[in-house]
């Protein structure tokens, strides 16, 4: 691993160790790393030799801010970082009464092709490492100056793509050395990556899982998801019922509503029907209607009536509020505006 950033407490241990220093060298320079320094030259309490050794061996990658755009309305801020290798992520600070959530991003693109996701219009490009997750969780608390209680993966790129870079990410913005963010304030979002989700069960971490539905049936899924021509939505729910058996974590649903396409009543009585027995909430999102794309949003009584429907029939759903969106905020539509302006 070149990313001193991206190893754990005991791996940084054992480099050290290895460059003949004290064992609580380690601790010094992963609450150095952790605590967002732009330097090895910032880390004091080490003798210079070592910082030179570390600077020349384990070169910094600092992300810098390329955009940032501050909602009006609520308070949401976006940033576009740009990466070391001139790639774009985007981040999303929201502040909700419980505390300041950032949504950050899992992967550069995304090959999941979801018709109404801005996020994946390009492909992937590549994953992220686990430090350019941690940093987007980092910067964002230092250039906001507001301190980060709550992380969603929901940014651009799919998690259980990513699967070890995530684990490890989790690990570290985890860690009590380090950012110390509870588990339980961590949701992981998926569009329904069968072997991923059994994966992420035998972890039996106390995130919330996300799992975006969107569709009551294969044959609407199939129309706005291509993920569900590899994993049917029989199978997804059968994944989620595996899931709640082995962690006891509750399933949190995604649901995009789409004009004409997935809001009727009878959508919403066949999720019923399907998700009998299986303890849930869900969130119903008004969709955010992406430029490249013919999908609408739901109207808001359409939304109102299907929350309706799945409330009297026992599923708790809430209409979720759209943070953000006077400034791009949804999933990769900075990105690709960017992209798009500095192709042109
Ligand atoms: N790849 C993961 C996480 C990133 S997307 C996943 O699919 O879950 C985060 C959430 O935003 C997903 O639920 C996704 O379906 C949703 N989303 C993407 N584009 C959207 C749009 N235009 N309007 C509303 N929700 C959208």
């Amino acid at each position: 691993m070149s990313q001193l950033k991206s190893m754990t407490l005991p791996e940084i241990g054992q480099v050290m160790k290895e460059m003949g220093q004290p064992a609580f060298r380690g601790k010094q320079v992963f609450t150095w790393l952790h605590s967002g320094v732009r330097s090895y030259e910032e880390m004091t309490n080490l003798p210079k030799a070592l910082r030179d050794c570390l600077a020349e061996k384990y070169p910094l990658h600092i992300p810098q801010v390329v955009r940032k755009q501050e909602s009006k309305k609520d308070g949401t801020i976006k940033y576009l970082w740009e990466l070391s290798d001139g790639n774009c992520v985007e981040t999303v600070l929201m502040r909700y009464h419980y505390g300041n959530t950032v949504c950050i991003s899992t992967e550069v693109g995304c090959r999941m092709g979801c018709a109404f996701c801005a996020s994946t219009l390009g492909g992937l490009v590549r994953k992220l490492e686990p430090f350019e997750m941690l940093d987007q969780v980092l910067f964002t608390q230092i250039d906001s100056g507001l301190p980060i209680s709550h992380i969603v993966l929901m940014g651009i790129g799919e998690p259980l793509d990513n699967f070890d870079n995530v684990m490890r990410f989790l690990e570290l913005v985890n860690s009590p050395d380090g950012m110390n963010i509870s588990m339980r304030h961590i949701s992981l979002s998926t569009c329904g990556l069968v072997p991923g989700i059994d994966k992420l069960a035998q972890k039996k971490l106390q995130l919330t899982l996300s799992i975006s539905l969107h569709a009551p049936t294969d044959e609407i899924r199939n129309t706005i998801m291509p993920v569900n021509k590899a994993y049917s939505s029989e199978e997804l729910i059968a994944a989620c019922r595996r899931y709640y058996e082995k962690t006891g974590r509750r399933i949190s649903f995604e649901y995009a509503m789409i004009n004409g396409v997935n809001d009727t009543p009878e959508a919403a009585k066949i999720l019923l029907k399907r998700l009998k027995g299986l303890p849930a909430h869900m969130n119903l999102i008004p969709l955010n209607h992406v430029e490249e794309s013919p999908l609408k949003p739901s109207t808001r009584q359409a939304v109102q009536q299907f929350q309706k429907l799945l409330e009297d029939g026992g599923i708790p759903a809430t209409v979720r509020r759209t943070l953000g969106s006077d400034i791009d905020a949804s999933c990769g539509q900075l990105r690709r505006k960017y992209t798009k302006e500095n192709k042109q």
